[in-house]
């Protein structure tokens, strides 16, 4: 069985890579790439002193490896052990070496010991910014160089000057690493800010769905008072009847006669149990939601219809034609709610216009990999300077109070989460289409 390591990559195949392994990878990269430069330098040895140096190069090569094989090492290590090996990486290891080639190539009078001056501004890419660190990548090559020009015997001013110069040089790296700390702290500040904005949003955005939940809830109330008082009203008045025939039941009402009473009775309290059902529902949407899949739309439509009925019964005759193989990908809760918004607003347009033989058609077709719902109604059409701005927040020409404009927003931006379109056009006709296309499931 394979071994699991600790720390080992945390990714699976197709997986996002998690912010840890992309630090991971950052720092390997540093490490590889801190390896690969020192190797071309041996270019520089050789030119110092005119000859190729093959010591140096087994230097560079031992430096390269060990550096590389840190670097590559980092994904077994926890976070906290893997800054250590950074350092030792980036800043001992490249200090300890170049002394070695310097040493080699003939010491302090060799061009490449100016090198060391340039070594805090080096190792200021693997500080990160921290203070100590930044001193360390001082104090090293510091402690390395001046351990050369001992070792040399150089005379103590000429020593001091240059053990200065390289203070100068760390000065300005240690500069460096504030700033770059400086940066940092912005960086994840902005992070931060940018959480917050996209929380926000997020929080709108519910808000955004509810307000139009809500609306809906709202449009439909007349009708559902109306659908509503219809029944009850037989009901009441087949529970007087059947009340009075319990009192005197000698009026002359037959078996058949009650149980038409009490049929039509169940019927009535059925038919307001499912508007009530049905707004509950909605009002619930969004706690109810399955996610997206495998969704039928004859159930769908079937549902979406019969809760705009409260509304459209009045006023318009509804066709609907939805073929049992139409199955689309979608969330069945969304797509019946883009559904009822498109039926609600032909409602609205039909009645807006006074039109006075008004007719909404629900008509579903699979087109071969896409299933197409269009609902269409004989209403006024839509204007053309409208047509582009349908679709966005806040859009709307209804009057204030009656419409909210994210209908049509928040449509689109469902149908486009199960990955299908949604569009409007004018009939030639006369009235608007709404398309909805989705993918076949
Ligand atoms: P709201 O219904 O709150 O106005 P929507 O986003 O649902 O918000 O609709 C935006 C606008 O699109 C409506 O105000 C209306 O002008 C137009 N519209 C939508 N459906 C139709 C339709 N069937 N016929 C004509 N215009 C429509």
């Amino acid at each position: 069985m394979a071994q699991r390591h600790e720390g080992a990559p945390r990714e699976g195949p197709g997986d996002r890579p998690s912010g840890d392994e992309l630090v991971l990878r950052d720092e390997q990269r540093l490490l590889y790439l801190l390896a690969l430069t020192c190797l071309p330098l041996w270019l520089v040895d050789s030119l110092s002193v005119g000859r190729p140096t093959w010591d140096t190069l087994a230097l560079r090569l031992g430096w390269a490896g060990l550096t590389g094989a840190m670097g590559w090492a980092l994904r077994w290590l926890e976070p906290s052990r893997r800054r250590g090996v950074r350092m030792v990486a980036g800043m001992v290891v490249p200090n300890i070496f170049l002394g070695l080639v310097v040493y080699r190539l003939g010491g302090t009078g060799n061009p490449l010991f100016h090198w060391f001056f340039m070594m805090p501004l080096m190792t200021l890419s693997v500080s990160r910014g921290e203070l100590w660190q930044g001193a360390l990548s001082t104090l090293l090559p510091m402690g390395v160089a001046g351990t050369l020009m001992g070792l040399e015997g150089m005379a103590l001013v000429p020593m001091a000057s240059r053990l200065l110069l390289l203070l100068g040089a760390g000065a300005v790296g240690m500069q460096m690493s504030v700033f770059y700390r400086r940066m940092r702290r912005a960086q994840a500040r902005a992070e931060g800010d940018q959480r917050a904005v996209q929380e926000a949003l997020e929080e709108s955005n519910a808000r955004a769905l509810q307000a139009e939940r809500l609306a809906q809830v709202g449009r439909l109330a007349a009708g559902v008072a109306h659908e509503v008082k219809n029944p009850l009203a037989y009901v009441q008045a087949n529970l007087r009847f059947l009340l009075e025939e319990w009192r005197q039941p000698a009026s002359g009402a037959n078996d058949t006669e009650y149980t038409e009473a009490l049929q039509e009775t169940m019927q009535g309290v059925e038919r307001i149990h499912q508007i009530v059902k049905d707004l509950t529902a909605l009002s619930r949407a969004e706690e109810t939601v399955e996610g997206v899949g495998r969704c039928e739309l004859v159930p769908v439509v079937d549902a979406s219809v019969r809760l705009a009925s409260v509304r459209l019964k009045s006023l318009v005759r509804l066709a609907v034609e939805v073929p049992p193989e139409a199955v689309a990908k979608a969330e069945p809760r969304r797509l019946g709610q883009v559904l009822l918004n498109l039926l609600l607003n032909a409602a609205d347009a039909i009645e807006d216009a006074r039109v006075q033989d008004g007719r909404v058609a629900v008509r579903a077709e699979v087109v071969g990999e896409r299933v197409r719902v269009m609902v269409e109604d004989n209403g006024p059409g839509i204007a053309a300077e409208n047509l582009p701005r349908l679709f966005t927040t806040f859009f709307t020409t209804k009057e204030p109070g009656k419409g909210t404009g994210l209908g049509l927003a928040l449509s689109r931006q469902y149908v486009e989460s199960f990955g299908g379109t949604l569009r409007a056009e004018n009939r030639p006709e006369g009235g608007a289409r709404f398309i909805v296309e989705l993918p076949v499931a």
